[in-house]
């Protein structure tokens, strides 16, 4: 992507971080021209003021950023890495429904947004990209092998009637008939299917919103590490990057579990840590599975290719981005336990990414105390794919200085220490 930093006489393109540029420019001397070169380090480059500066190109930067510039604003994402590579690509993209009615908690009501949005994102963003993001409405499974998940299922189903979310209760015969390839163990103690749910494919998600952000004139600077911001009478004057200095009117950090140590040179305390998730990939025969299969927190999302992701682990153990053999094995074990019948799939691939957690497992949302042009939007845990689109929707109200359709409120409790 080329940048065009403000710096006489420009423009001049950026080829790798930190590399000097060549600056040259014209200038007429007596009868003839002169042509001058000068020599600029990256770090020294400022670049054009933006309406909002996004910081980190996760999916909720991205879909951020895609819909703050379709509001009409200028927008600028900037990543250290590249665009949705990180926490966002690696997860398996499971949507579960949200509530019709008794929506009391902003939680709940910021979910049932965001399932209203997605299908709508998904058109648009084909509409405006040609980009199939794979959102399908597949239904899904959940079943309880154990006294305890049993007793979580049954207030599942409670919460969902409450709610007016689509339920039935699965008798095993029924279950049998909906997914053939489950295990029939005599160990189900209880099943319930929720047609409304969904599933979206996460890379071609996160490939459509990019391509997007790019038609709606979105500036983009991979490569581009944010290491701090100036600050000056209660505002953020500059984000300060290896690759220049970065200003806006607004600026909304949304770098996943990276956020906390973004602020601390700012004192402001941000509760928000990484939990690791493994993930394998099978490669099996196309239908064998058809809905999300859940059980406790873990899962089988079936690709309508055959291919079955099982996920997830929670490992806490820092930024440590490795898949284990102690986890892998274990998804393979819970997998094979759940549908014996997956045991002649090849292993295509497997991976981890880092969730941003949150001690109250609650996303923050919201102005950063004593900076009136700061946002932030992360911790969005194990749901960042789930409420993408809801957050962006009320952040840019709120960006924008609009009140946001949900009291944020709940949403600020992490603006403290672990
Ligand atoms: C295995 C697994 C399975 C999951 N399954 C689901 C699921 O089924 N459904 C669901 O809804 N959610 C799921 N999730 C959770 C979801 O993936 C996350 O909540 C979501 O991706 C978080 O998005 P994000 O944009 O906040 O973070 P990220 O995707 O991590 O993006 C943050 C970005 O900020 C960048 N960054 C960091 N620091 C800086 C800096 N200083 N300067 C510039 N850029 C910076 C990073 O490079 C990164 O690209 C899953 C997660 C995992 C790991």
């Amino acid at each position: 992507m080329v940048s065009y930093p403000l710096i006489p006489p420009g423009p001049i393109g950026r080829f790798k971080s930190d590399w000097p540029l060549v600056l040259s420019g014209r200038q007429r001397y007596n009868d003839g021209w002169i042509l001058g070169f000068a020599t600029v380090r990256l770090s020294d480059c400022v670049y054009l003021m933006d309406d909002c500066l996004i910081i980190g190109g996760g999916v909720i930067g991205l879909s951020l950023a895609y819909e703050l510039s379709g509001r009409g604003l200028t927008v600028r994402l900037v990543e250290r890495g590249q665009m949705g590579r990180e926490a966002s690509w690696a997860g398996a993209g499971i949507l579960p429904p949200g509530g019709k009615q008794g929506n009391d908690r902003p939680i709940d009501q910021l979910t049932a947004l965001s399932c209203r949005l997605h299908p709508q994102w998904a058109k648009q963003l084909r509409e405006e990209t040609g980009i199939d993001t794979g959102y399908r409405r597949c239904g899904g499974i959940y079943v309880a092998r154990g006294p305890a998940e049993a007793a979580t299922l049954a207030e599942l189903v409670t919460d969902a009637r409450r709610r007016a979310i689509e339920v039935d209760e699965l008798s095993a015969s029924q279950l049998a008939d909906l997914e053939p390839a489950l295990a029939d163990d005599g160990k189900m103690l209880a099943a319930c299917h929720l047609p409304e749910e969904a599933q979206i494919r996460n890379p071609r998600h996160l490939k459509a919103l990019l391509a997007a952000c790019v038609r709606r004139g979105v500036r983009l600077n991979t490569g581009t590490s944010v290491h701090r911001f100036d600050v000056s009478d209660g505002r953020i004057t500059a984000a300060r990057t290896n690759a220049g200095v970065f200003q806006a009117e607004r600026y909304c950090l949304t770098a996943g579990c990276w956020s906390r140590a973004l602020l601390e040179h700012l004192q402001t305390p941000l509760a928000v840590k990484p939990v690791r998730g493994q993930i394998v990939l099978l490669q099996s025969q196309p239908g064998r599975l058809t809905r999300i299969i859940n059980q406790g927190p873990r899962y089988l999302v079936p690709r309508p290719d055959g291919r079955v992701l099982i996920g997830s682990t929670e490992d806490d153990v820092g930024f440590d981005r490795r898949t284990t053999s102690e986890g892998i094995s274990s998804l393979l074990r819970f997998a094979l336990e759940l549908a014996p019948g997956l045991a002649d799939a090849e292993v295509e691939r497997t991976w981890a990414g880092l969730r941003p957690a949150t001690p109250n497992r609650l996303p923050i949302l919201g102005q950063l105390p004593n900076l009136e042009n700061a946002f932030v939007a992360t911790g969005h845990f194990r749901a960042g794919l789930q409420l993408s689109a809801a957050t962006a929707v009320v952040m840019s109200q709120l960006i924008r200085g609009e009140q946001p359709q949900i009291d944020l409120a709940p949403f600020r409790a992490s603006l403290s220490r672990c």
